[in-house]
């Protein structure tokens, strides 16, 4: 079951070393008070399920994917919590994980997908 995450409270948070920037920057980070995952505080936004259908739906023009393939991607990715549960996601994760799962039931290589997505 997934966790209705809820932050701690400001004094509580830990400092740790924002990803995604130049510089090693450190920052107070929120976490979860049932679970403890930390929450994903970067630029590196995670996006919500329906953004990836839409990908999904203007990558099946562009690459010829079938009705059915389509099907079954989007029912994966579906139930996939880096989709749903987006407390402690980072947008990159979630990229990796949505190229990964179209490489599943279709023959496009990486590059490909990557070059669409950016
Ligand atoms: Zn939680």
């Amino acid at each position: 079951m997934l966790c209705s995450h809820e932050s701690c409270f400001r004094e509580r948070q830990i400092i740790l070393p924002v990803e995604c920037t130049h510089e090693s920057d450190t920052a107070y980070h929120p976490w979860c008070i049932h679970c403890g995952l930390i929450k994903n505080i970067s630029e590196d936004r995670p996006k919500k399920i329906g953004y990836w259908m839409n990908v999904l739906s203007k990558l099946s023009y562009r690459f010829s994917i079938s009705q059915c393939q389509k099907r079954l991607i989007a029912k994966e990715l579906d139930s996939c919590k880096e989709f749903i549960d987006l407390y402690g996601i980072t947008g990159s994760s979630q990229k990796e994980m949505f190229v990964k799962t179209i490489q599943k039931y279709c023959n496009l290589s990486k590059n490909n997908l990557n070059s669409f997505l950016c």
